[in-house]
């Protein structure tokens, strides 16, 4: 199988497939060079003189016969070139890498270099949200457009890939890991990655350790908790940091989280903290966790005082996602994640956006692989909070505080969190799409009417959200748009109360 790069104008396919070849030992190969080598003309002329159906076809020609070629280990290929039918089939029996890179990215990095195709900004952006469609459903692999120079960690992170399962590359300011995805992975495969070494100390769950406790294997060592947002807590700390002492783990070792986000959050704590940290890798098996909690490096536990009080930014080793664990989820867990699906696709628009508002399954791959990715871009460009990241907060002011008053107890976080959209779909003056999303929420058993809580009491947990600076507004984080988040927004306390009476009473 050879290596394919596929990617947008500017998203710097020639560099990557350099900085891989160079890790293989061979030579990398670019279509565009081929074809102008062959036509004896720069592509820029080829369109100008025979136009762009001519281009077209001498692209999909030579792309063929490179992938045919037994010489060619590694190919950049042109931006456009998966537009053709007969390049996409041919991309199913090699490893295919898509750079991907922001819209603003690209336009900066293309416009005014005399591209034929990146003359006007609109028709750019067209075709950049047209072609992106397209990549996602290609890539076995995603790296960032801004880590063309670490080729060769991404293909020491994918040897032994199974097939069909993909990767993508997660790019922090602190660290790049690893997050993989696939049917099957760790149940059937018992795929881990070559770059973890070390012995494996698993942090679980009571139910999760009955159902896939042993899909790690080697184990050295295992600390079981009770299920429940309950167990994150400084308390159940305490205990994971004893057990993995007294089952003698090193700095050297790695601790494992297998379960859903309360594993994650308290495991990966532990983790930051133990030893003043080690490495962890994350196994989530709820859809809360496989959609938004095992990425981003988001640790911590619970206060009775407000929720993920106490924590730390510790990026993981690698992330396994396994969607074929979901099929043993409870239905309410699904439902719970699929509050979590909402929330990324408001916040991404675009395709992933139009296939949740029409039904599409929140656990398939395509899905998760959607938010996983949208996450993942959200934190390369801001890890620890300080502007952007809000956006994924969409929802959780309110959320948080409903799962703070009501002592972690009645609602899980992500029933929660499907009532705070709600609220927050309400400040944000866009009726049409509340009522929308509050169908959505109840064709999947979700609530979409607060009960159990007091709302003046729920209004007064957000004053601890810990966007908060010092005595200033709780900032929001509300919606013009599916797509068009907004961070730091100002609501005035009276709009508040009435949006979440109006959520208690609806
Ligand atoms: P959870 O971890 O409590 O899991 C829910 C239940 O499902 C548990 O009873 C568990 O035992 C069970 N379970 C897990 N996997 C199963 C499987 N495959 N089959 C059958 N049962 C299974 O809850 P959750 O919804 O996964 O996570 C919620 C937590 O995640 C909250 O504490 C929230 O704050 C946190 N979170 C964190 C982030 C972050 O960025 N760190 C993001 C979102 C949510
Ligand atoms: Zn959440």
């Amino acid at each position: 199988r050879k290596l394919v790069l596929i990617g947008f104008m500017g998203a710097g396919k020639s560099t990557a497939a350099r900085s891989a070849a160079e890790a293989l030992g061979t030579r990398a190969f670019d279509v565009d060079r081929v074809v102008e080598e062959r036509l004896g003309k720069p592509v820029a002329d080829v369109f100008a003189q025979d136009g762009e159906a001519a281009f077209r076809s001498a692209e999909e020609q030579t792309t063929l016969e490179l992938l045919d070629d037994s010489a060619v280990q590694v190919l950049a290929l042109g931006g456009g070139a998966t537009a053709s039918q007969l390049v996409r089939q041919a991309l199913g029996r090699h490893v295919v890498v898509w750079l991907d890179i922001g819209l603003d990215t690209a336009w900066d990095r293309v416009a005014g270099s005399g591209r034929p195709l990146a003359r006007d900004r609109d028709s750019f952006q067209r075709l950049y949200e047209q072609r992106q469609t397209s990549y996602e459903a290609l890539a076995d692999v995603t790296v960032s457009g801004e880590r063309l120079e670490s080729m060769p960690e991404v293909l020491d992170a994918i040897q032994g890939l199974p097939q069909g399962a993909r990767m993508l590359w997660a790019a922090t300011a602190s660290s790049d890991y690893p997050a993989y995805v696939g049917p099957g992975l760790i149940t059937q495969q018992r795929f881990w990655p070559a770059t973890v070494d070390g012995r494996r100390f698993v942090v679980t769950d009571g139910r999760v350790a009955g159902l896939y406790g042993e899909a790690i294997q080697p184990q050295d060592g295992r600390v079981v908790i009770m299920p429940g947002e309950q167990s994150k807590t400084v308390a159940h700390a305490d205990i994971v940091w004893t057990e993995l002492a007294r089952a003698g783990m090193t700095r050297q070792d790695v601790v494992v989280a297998l379960g859903g986000g309360v594993v994650g959050d308290l495991a990966g704590f532990c983790a930051a903290t133990y030893q003043r940290g080690v490495r962890y890798v994350q196994v989530p098996t709820t859809l809360v966790a496989q959609v938004d909690s095992a990425y981003g490096g988001k640790t911590g536990v619970d206060l009775a005082q407000a929720k993920n009080y106490v924590g730390a930014y510790h990026q993981p080793a690698a992330v396994l996602s396994d969607p074929g664990v979901l099929q043993t989820l409870p239905e309410a867990e699904r439902a719970s994640g699929y509050a979590e699906v909402l929330k990324t696709a408001l916040i991404a628009g675009g395709p992933l956006w139009e296939q949740i508002a029409a039904g599409a399954d929140p656990l398939s791959v395509e899905v998760i692989v959607a938010c996983a990715r949208t996450k993942l871009r959200v934190v390369e460009r801001d890890e620890r909070d300080a502007g952007l990241r809000q956006v994924l907060n969409l929802g959780h002011t309110v959320g948080h505080a409903i799962e703070t008053v009501t002592g972690y107890a009645r609602y899980r976080h992500g029933e929660a969190v499907g009532l705070g959209l709600l609220v927050a779909l309400r400040l944000s003056e866009l009726e049409d799409l509340r009522q929308q999303v509050a169908d959505l929420l109840a064709a999947h058993g979700l609530p979409t009417r607060l009960e159990g809580a007091d709302p003046d009491a729920v209004v007064m947990a957000t004053a601890r959200d810990k966007k908060r600076v010092g005595e200033g507004p709780v900032p929001f984080v509300l919606l013009e748009a599916p797509g068009r988040p907004r961070v730091g927004c100002e609501v005035p306390p009276r709009a508040l109360i009435e949006a979440v009476r109006e959520v208690a009473a609806s």
